[in-house]
């Protein structure tokens, strides 16, 4: 029943906690996760379950990878769940409805021919993710939680996106 993705993705299930603060005396987190997405360029949706009895449902990863892959270059790449997991986050601490996704996979290439993209951006490593809560100002969405997640959290005034990464712990306003 439980394969070897799955355990390989377990350790992420620990590091979690580094994210959401314990609520129950276990893992301290629901085993059972759920997201709701928008890709905004594309307008392809995922609305899935993609964690059960505290184990990533693999398919459902690699369709949310799918739905956030690079769409300028028709490429994939495996999304890090626990990107999947500040999602849900997102959702209990704003809203139960959709989240807009503006970027997730990235190719070099891709990255390379934006503007104000970093070289060695997160977004090529599949490691990072643009989001945008709809009725929830981005500046305040980055503020909340450039102190709870132990990565890179970028504000970007006026452009209606927060980007967030399991890069190195950092903050930047761009
Ligand atoms: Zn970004």
């Amino acid at each position: 029943m439980i394969d070897r993705r799955v355990l390989l993705f377990g350790t992420a299930a620990a590091a979690v906690e580094v994210l959401a603060p314990a609520t129950s005396a276990d893992t301290g987190f629901p085993s059972r996760r759920w997201v709701k997405i928008v890709f905004v360029h594309t307008g392809e949706r995922f609305n899935n379950l993609y964690c059960a009895d505290g184990a990533y449902i693999i398919p459902a990863i690699q369709q949310f990878s799918w739905t956030c892959r690079d769409f300028r270059a028709g490429q994939w790449k495996w999304i890090h769940p626990w990107l999947m997991d500040l999602v849900f986050v997102l959702h209990w601490e704003y809203n139960k409805d959709e989240i807009k996704i503006l970027s997730g996979y990235r190719t070099p290439q891709t990255n390379a021919q934006l503007e104000g993209a970093a070289l060695n951006s997160q977004h090529v490593r599949a490691m990072a993710l643009d989001i945008h809560i709809p009725d929830v100002d981005s500046d305040a969405v980055a503020r909340d939680f450039k102190t709870f997640i132990y990565g890179g959290t970028g504000m970007y005034p006026g452009r209606g996106f927060t980007h967030f990464d399991f890069g190195p712990l950092r903050s930047w306003v761009g």
